[in-house]
């Protein structure tokens, strides 16, 4: 399908749903709502997925590290997540192989090892349940110091007892996942735009939020788009966006990034 820039043709629909932001939450909320039925429309203001969501490490995965900080419904709700992926987008993620050596120097975390393993197999106890069997991942093994060897050459030797197997997904282009959400969106009804960035918010008699200001930056065009629930998925850019819906109140908000 072509995915034409709604902002170019826009008058005066008033919207369910307005999204600020074109990456893998923008996308994913998007596709959500359109395909419940909502009226969508969403607006990035560079290319979809070109931010965050195009420099990840790759990874589809259900947290495997958050279950030491006992984040059990957290991480079952991230593995459910990736066997929905394996489901919808199966052309995006494919089973990724980890191998963990277990060497004895690290006795004190065997057993922390085998507990979070086992945990994240039962917390992943529906993993098989995909209508594509390549994208079945299986659960945890440990696997003998020969087999780690011939699997590793490289690892050091000294002091290795064996290693432990898990898998997670791989998603390679997390930028045409992206893509993939925002063009299911556009095809459920979402009238998407990248290149258009939120400048401010508009205000109803109430002074209660009612729209979006949208700056066309291909046509250099400034329009007023009104929705009923607007959606913040600017990512790293979503302090910018809240401080700008309460410039009024004078609320500051920041979001910490990473040097
Ligand atoms: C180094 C690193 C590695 C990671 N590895 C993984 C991984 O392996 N697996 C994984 O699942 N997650 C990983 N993550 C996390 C993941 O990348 C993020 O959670 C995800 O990309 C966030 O997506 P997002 O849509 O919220 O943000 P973004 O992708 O940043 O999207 C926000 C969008 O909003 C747009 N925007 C901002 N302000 C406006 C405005 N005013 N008007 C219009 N548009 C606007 C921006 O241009 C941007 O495109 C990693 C993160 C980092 C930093």
């Amino acid at each position: 399908m072509i995915l034409k820039r709604y902002i170019e043709e826009h008058t005066n629909t008033n919207f369910d749903v307005i999204i600020i932001g074109g990456g893998i939450t923008g996308a994913a909320v998007a596709y959500t709502a359109a395909g419940r039925g909502l009226s969508v429309a969403l607006f990035e203001k560079k290319d979809y997925g070109g931010a965050t969501s195009a420099a990840t490490s790759k990874l589809i995965h259900g947290g495997l590290r958050y279950l030491a900080n006992m984040e059990f419904k957290l991480v079952r709700e991230s593995l459910q997540e990736r066997r929905i992926l394996g489901n919808i987008a199966p052309n995006f993620v494919y089973p990724l192989p980890f191998l963990f050596p277990n060497y004895k120097r690290w006795k004190g975390n065997m057993w922390k090892m085998a507990a979070g393993m086992f945990l994240y197999d039962m917390l992943s106890y529906d993993k098989k349940h995909t209508w594509d069997k390549s994208k079945q991942l299986p659960n945890h093994k440990t696997i003998s110091f020969k087999k780690t060897i011939e699997q590793e050459p490289n690892l050091i030797k000294k002091d290795l007892r064996n290693a432990t197997v898990f898998y997670d997904y791989q998603s390679i282009f997390p930028e045409r996942l992206t893509l993939s959400f925002i063009k299911s969106a556009a095809e459920y009804g979402a009238k998407v735009s990248n290149y258009a960035i939120v400048e401010d918010f508009v205000y109803d008699d109430e002074n209660k939020i009612s729209g979006v200001k949208v700056k066309d930056l291909i046509l250099n065009k400034t329009k007023t788009v009104k929705g009923s629930l607007i959606i913040n998925c600017g990512g790293t850019w979503a302090d910018k966006i809240l401080n700008m819906a309460s410039k009024s109140k004078n609320l500051t908000h920041k979001v910490r990034r990473s040097e």
